[in-house]
């Protein structure tokens, strides 16, 4: 009798989700999968031998990745993190001036809906403003590396007027806007420059 045997790889998921596909170029299913190299006879196998590496492959063309291409955020993320940004950054400058004052808050409010998160309020503004400090600069750091030099611009003019809602910019508010600018790739001559304007056109 002839004996038929080999090494065969089987694969089994351990998760699914959504990534970026790089072949694609879009957001895709993706499942995650681990290896195992198998001793089989007759096609069949039946002695587990080693481990194989993990990877990632898309359901939509096939291809697979190493795991890190998991880590590219998905467009989707990328649209959620603006709206995300630009609420840690109103509870930043709203904190630096004076939190409670309705104008301000208004302005906050009317700026992140501008930023695609329509559904901000009153309450959300009172919850961002209780949140640390690092947690909300991070926010901004995370908005600051998808953003384009004008967005950026853009970005801090906007934040800018939540802190020139409740009167002129004290200390505190330039160095929450100084920092803010930072956190997002600015230079600080650049930020100044931003702010100089903005500051000029609203008076
Ligand atoms: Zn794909």
């Amino acid at each position: 009798m002839l004996l038929v045997f080999g090494l065969t790889a089987v694969f089994r998921t351990v998760s699914e989700g959504t990534f970026h596909c790089p072949q694609c170029g879009g957001d895709r299913a993706y499942r995650r999968r681990t290896g195992r190299r198998w001793f089989s006879l007759f096609f069949v196998p039946l002695v587990p031998l080693w481990r194989l590496g993990q990877n990632v492959e898309c359901r939509a063309c096939r291809r697979r990745f190493a795991v890190s291409a998991l880590r590219t955020p998905t467009a989707q993320q990328m649209a959620a993190a603006l709206p995300a940004a630009m609420r840690a950054a109103a509870a930043l400058v709203l904190r630096a001036g004076d939190p409670s004052d309705g104008t301000a808050r208004a302005r906050a409010i009317d700026t992140v809906a501008g930023y695609g998160e329509p559904g901000y309020d009153d309450a959300g503004v009172e919850t961002d403003l209780e949140l640390r400090r690092d947690v909300l600069e991070r926010e901004v750091a995370l908005a600051g590396s998808q953003l384009a030099v004008e967005a950026k611009e853009w970005f801090l003019a906007q934040v800018v007027r939540i802190g020139l809602a409740d009167g002129p910019l004290g200390e505190g508010e330039r160095r929450v806007l100084h920092r803010i600018a930072e956190l997002l790739g600015m230079s600080r001559a650049y930020a100044l420059g931003v702010i100089v304007t903005t500051e000029g056109a609203s008076r």
